[in-house]
């Protein structure tokens, strides 16, 4: 197996989401530029960001029971960072560089990284107070794979204002090259997720130009998103987990309660229906989000046909055991278990021809894009492939000059 690890970063990639990794004691990650091991975004994101041959960027679990079994080790030799495999190289990876605003301060004393991180290349908001599915009285009805009621007030800070997000997304911009920006939020009474988000996103399309997505509930509501459509918002994410009813209802118990899992298909496939709407400068895509590993094998695949079928993207997680959540003592998925998954999710998204992996400079750690699962697939699409390559040249050239005219229009009105 150390062979086709070598050689297909997918499989790499995937096993390292389900073996984890341990760490020699040769590695000095935050002196050698690492990024600090954050726990972020329901958790998913507690391990190290590392980049793996063929710019496949990843965050390794190190942290959980099952990391520290793992074959993975990684080393710091001959100058650079080594994946080894029971004890034999692999490859050589790199750190994920920690960039200077890491260590810097919002003007209102806050430590940036407590506004947003970087996942991989695009930057990271939890907006907002906690999901008050982890306060509900009498009992709380959290996702049970779910730490962000572990997480706020930790790695997160809980009041976050327009002018210091904003201080955070020009720093990350102006350093980190960032073309993304990604909003998460839990469940707010009254479904105030949007109404909280939507100051936010003006402020960066009018002043920065960047692509913006948001995850929120499905907003009972649906044609709030029509205004999401025109305020220029690129990504809309519903994570529904878990295709299986019974499942679903178990693992989501807030989700199941309060919208159910048909809300949250039906949100996915009206959102998919926008795309045709304007503004035609601006990309949308509609994604529904699953975590596998939660569910068999044959329902996370349901899912993805399901997804692809109304013209949304799979967003596919591998589900991860986080410490201290309500599934800390589950084992992590089997990667070959996985492989099949993240293998249709390549097959289904091609088959559909959907337009994944054309956004400029967006590497995604947490999950494994579409595209990047290509290497678990003897199809090649050569035409749809194709036909990707110049969406990916043509947008990334719209992309830079707006760019280019919003900062130089926002500088003239300064
Ligand atoms: S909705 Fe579920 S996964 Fe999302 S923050 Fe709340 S408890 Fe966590």
């Amino acid at each position: 197996m150390t062979g086709e690890l070598a050689t297909n970063p997918a499989l790499l990639k995937l096993d390292l989401y389900c073996q984890g990794l341990r760490l020699d004691e040769s590695c000095f990650i935050e002196e050698d530029g690492g990024r600090k091991i954050l726990r972020t975004r329901a958790g998913l994101g507690s391990g190290l960001e590392l980049i793996l041959p063929g710019e496949l960027w990843t965050n390794a679990p190190v942290s959980e029971p099952f990391a520290a079994r793992s074959p993975y080790t990684l080393h710091r030799e001959r100058g650079r960072y080594w994946l080894r495999h029971e004890g034999r190289d692999v490859v050589p990876v790199r750190l994920s560089p920690r960039p200077n605003w890491y260590e810097a301060a919002t003007s209102t004393g806050k430590p940036m990284t407590r506004i947003g991180t970087l996942q991989g290349t695009y930057l990271g908001i939890y907006q907002a107070k906690v999901c008050e599915y982890w306060t509900q009285k009498p009992t709380k009805v959290n996702c049970k794979f779910c730490s962000v009621g572990l997480n706020l007030g930790v790695d997160d800070a809980d009041e976050k204002s327009v002018e210091e997000v904003m201080e955070v997304i020009r720093a990350a911009r102006a350093e980190s090259g960032i073309t993304y920006v990604d909003f998460n939020t839990g469940h707010y009474e009254g479904d105030t997720y949007l109404d909280i988000l939507e100051p936010f996103i003006v402020r960066i399309k009018q002043e920065l130009g960047l692509l913006v997505g948001v995850q929120t509930p499905p907003h009972r509501d649906l044609k709030r998103y029509d205004h999401l459509r025109e305020i220029g918002v690129n990504r809309v994410s519903f994570c529904f987990e878990i295709f299986d009813r019974e499942l679903f209802e178990e693992i989501c118990p807030g989700k199941h309660a309060e919208y159910g899992l048909d809300f949250y298909l039906e949100a996915i496939r009206y959102c998919a229906t926008l795309g045709a709407k304007g503004p035609a400068d601006e990309p949308w895509v509609t994604n529904g989000e699953i975590i596998a590993g939660l569910e068999p094998p044959e329902s996370s695949i349901r899912a993805i046909d399901w997804i692809t079928s109304v013209g949304a993207i799979p967003t596919v997680c591998v589900f991860r055991p986080l410490v201290g959540t309500d599934l800390e003592d589950h084992e992590p998925p089997r990667t070959e278990d996985m492989v099949p998954i993240f293998r249709r999710l390549y097959e289904s998204t091609m088959e559909a021809g959907l337009p994944i992996g054309c956004a400029p400079n967006i590497h995604v750690s947490l999950v494994m894009l579409p595209e990047e699962c290509r290497y678990l697939s003897p199809r090649r699409y050569l035409w749809q492939s194709a036909k990707l390559g110049v969406m990916k040249r043509v947008f990334a050239r719209r992309f830079d000059r707006k760019l280019r005219e919003t900062e130089s229009r926002a500088a003239a009105s300064a």
